[in-house]
Formats: structure tokens, C-alpha cells, sequence
């Protein structure tokens, strides 16, 4: 999804409270009545119409018809200006740059900060594709009176759930030393994190020593597991890989991404989790590198071994004492279980990011073509 930013600077007080009040108003109504609006951004009536004129316009909030009264919704746009409002304000972005990666659930785009220098914003969007053909997902209709008034289960409270866990996971490993983007902001559905200067190890064709770098990875994978965590989603796409001159020999220095799926070593499936990460690295550097490691672990049960021994800190305890909680773990897993939500391992050739940044607007709404992707599929979830 496009982020016009082009109004951004255009919106007076008024306008930006009239948006927040179509925000407030969204978490327990699916329309927004105008009288609603004005009550929430404390404006005149006269005010707030011209503010939503202005904001529909742009896009930011759309007019509902087919419901009882007249009202509106927030809408991804809508919810992209709050977000990065708050970022701009926060100093943790000044201008947005160009689109660097497309998934089907998240957005990524080069920012800069007020020095000129590069960062990454990745915008989350969890049921973008049900909420883009305008039909929502049978289930939805399900949720139970509490969910419902939380707004739990819809896009935008699963999207932000999903940054706020991914920028939770991001802080806790690079606090405790872990390669991974130095973590530099959250609002709602989209977190600001540094740029990693290099490309994901999908798209390198030879490494001058796959066996180092497979140990590397793969000790990478144990010592998250000694930390209380599993990536879950660990394959080449989500690993970047960075070079880093030493000496006279230039260093290739992996760098993890990718969080939402992250779960704790304690999770019933984690196990599964587990292998599953190792799997992806063998089959990658079998099929990429030809190379096959010796030893068959790691083990789960091994590395599990590890947890919380001489006194390592355990990650998924303190995550959830940060405040992403278990119940929130919870809501967002079943979630993407249901929307069929499974990371990068799913992906295959053709659904690599085009690097012109242009999307295919069609192409979103397709459902998974990759039945006959080699890579990490068809493994049944056990859970
Ligand atoms: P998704 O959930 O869509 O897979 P990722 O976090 O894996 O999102 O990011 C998608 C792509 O965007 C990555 O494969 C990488 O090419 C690029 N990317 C993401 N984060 C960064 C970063 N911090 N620095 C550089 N590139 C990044
Ligand atoms: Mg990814």
C-alpha cells in the first residue's frame, strides 16, 4: 500500500483532532456518526465538517453509506498519518522516503531523521487483504462482546499488537547484544528501527565460506533459544546480511529481522518452532550453497538445556513484563493463525520484493501461490 504523505503538512490542529476522533470512535463503533466526531475532537459541528470534507478527501477516512445512519471509518491512511504524526513528533522520523519492501502483511520504507540520516519504518498491516476487498473474514463476526469492544480481532488493533511485539522482541535483543536493527520508535501499527545497510541472504548467490557462516547462524538460533526465545520465522528472507571490512578481509556479519512471530521456549509448539527454524537454514545452504552440515542438531531439547543457566537473562519473561503480555501473545497468535498469517517461510521466487517499489495492487489480494515452494512449506502447524 501506497503512503501518500503529501497532505501530512497540510492538516491544522482541528484536522488532526477530528482524525483522532474518527480513531477514538473506530475502537467501539465499525461507523463513526458525525455527531460522535464533534463530541470527541471538542470542535463546533461547523468545524468538524469542514475537517472531514478535507480528511475524506484525502482519503484518511471514508464516508460509510450502507449502515443505519451516516458516519465514518478510519481507514490504513487515516491510520498511517496518526502513526507517523506521533513519530514525527517524537523525533524518531522527519521524511519518508521510498518503499523498500512489499509483504503481504507489513510495508517497509526508508525514513530519515532530522540529520539526513537513513532509517527504516515498518508499517504493519494484519488483515489488509480482507479489509481491501471490503469483505471481512467470516469469523470476525464471532468475536466475542469483550473483543468487540476492545476492537480486538479487527485490522487495526492486530496490526498494532503486531508492532508493539515486534518492537518489544527488537529491544530486548539488541539490549542484550544480539545482531539485529538498533530499535528507534513505536506508534500504533509501525515501528522506526535503524537501516541495515545490506541484502537479505535470499539474494546472495556465494559466500566465501558457507560452513562459517552456517555455524554462525545456527549458533545464532541456539543462543536466542538460551535466551527463552524462538524467531519462527528464521530463514533467508529474514536474514540480512551486512559486510564489515576487517583488516584486509571483509566480514559478511548476519543481522536478524523480522519479530512478529517470535515465541517463547515454553509455548506448547515451540519444539516444532525450533526445528523448523534449523530446517530452514539446512535446506537453504543445501540448496543454495550445496552445503551439508555434518551434525545433525541442534536439538531443541538441547539447546532448551540452556535456558536461564549461570544466570542468562531470560527474554520472553522480561518481554512480557515490558508489556506485551501474554494475553496480547495470545490474541495476536490466534489471529494470524486464523488469517492464515505464517511469515516469510511461506514465500517463494515470485513473490520476491520488487526492488522499483511499485505495487501491484492485484497482486496483494492473491491467495498463497506457493504450494510448490520448496522452502520451509508444507510443514502442518501441530498446534
Ligand atoms: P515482512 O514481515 O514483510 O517480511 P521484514 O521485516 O522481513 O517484513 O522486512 C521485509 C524486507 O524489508 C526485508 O527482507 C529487507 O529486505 C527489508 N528490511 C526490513 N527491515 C530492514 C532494515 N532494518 N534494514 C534494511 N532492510 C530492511
Ligand atoms: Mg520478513
Amino acid at each position: 500500500m501506497k503512503l501518500d504523505t503529501k497532505s501530512l503538512r497540510y492538516l491544522n490542529p482541528t484536522d488532526w483532532r477530528t482524525l483522532t476522533a474518527v480513531e477514538t470512535g473506530s475502537r467501539n463503533h465499525e461507523v463513526v456518526p458525525t455527531s460522535l466526531i464533534a463530541n470527541l475532537s471538542k470542535s463546533s459541528l461547523g468545524d468538524v465538517q469542514r475537517s472531514i470534507s478535507l480528511l475524506a478527501k484525502a482519503n484518511l477516512i471514508a464516508k460509510v453509506k450502507n449502515a443505519k445512519y451516516d458516519g465514518y471509518r478510519l481507514t490504513y491512511g487515516g491510520l498511517d498519518y496518526l502513526a507517523l504524526h506521533s513519530l514525527q513528533k517524537n523525533s524518531a522520523v522527519y521524511g519518508v522516503g521510498n518503499q523498500i519492501g512489499v509483504g503481504k502483511e507489513s510495508d517497509i520504507f526508508v525514513v530519515s531523521d532530522e540529520k539526513g540520516e537513513q532509517r527504516v519504518l515498518k508499517i504493519h498491516r494484519l488483515g489488509r487483504v480482507s479489509f481491501k476487498k471490503g469483505v471481512r473474514n467470516k469469523r470476525d463476526y464471532a468475536r466475542t462482546k469483550a473483543q468487540k469492544e476492545r476492537g480486538a480481532g479487527s485490522w487495526m488493533y492486530m496490526s498494532r499488537l503486531a508492532a508493539v511485539k515486534e518492537f518489544a522482541f527488537l529491544q530486548a535483543l539488541h539490549d542484550a547484544g544480539l545482531s539485529v536493527p538498533i530499535p528507534l520508535g513505536q506508534n500504533r501499527h509501525q515501528l522506526v528501527m535503524s537501516l541495515i545497510d545490506g541484502f537479505p541472504l535470499r539474494q546472495i548467490e556465494k559466500v566465501p565460506d558457507p560452513a562459517g557462516l552456517y555455524a554462525e547462524l545456527i549458533e545464532m538460533l541456539v543462543r536466542l533459544c538460551s535466551l527463552g526465545l524462538i524467531h519462527g520465522d528464521f530463514n533467508e528472507f529474514n536474514i540480512l546480511i551486512r559486510e564489515e571490512e576487517q583488516g584486509e578481509d571483509i566480514k559478511l556479519v548476519p543481522v536478524l529481522i523480522d519479530f512478529p512471530q517470535m515465541v517463547s521456549v515454553d509455548h506448547p509448539n515451540a519444539e516444532f518452532y525450533f526445528d523448523r527454524d534449523v530446517e530452514c537454514v539446512k535446506r537453504f545452504f543445501a540448496r543454495r550453497f550445496g552445503f551439508i552440515s555434518t551434525d545433525n542438531g541442534p536439538l531443541f531439547k538441547d539447546a532448551k538445556q540452556l535456558v536461564g543457566k549461570d544466570g542468562v537473562r531470560r527474554l520472553d519473561v522480561e518481554v512480557e513484563a515490558s508489556g506485551f503480555s501474554r494475553k496480547m501473545a495470545r490474541e495476536l497468535e490466534a489471529y494470524m493463525k486464523e488469517h492464515g498469517v505464517d511469515g516469510d517461510a511461506k514465500r517463494d521466487e515470485t513473490n520476491d520484493i520488487d526492488p522499483s517499489g511499485s505495487e501491484d495492487e492485484e497482486h496483494d489480494d492473491d491467495e498463497d501461490d506457493d504450494s510448490d515452494n520448496p522452502a520451509c512449506n508444507g510443514v502442518a502447524d501441530t498446534g
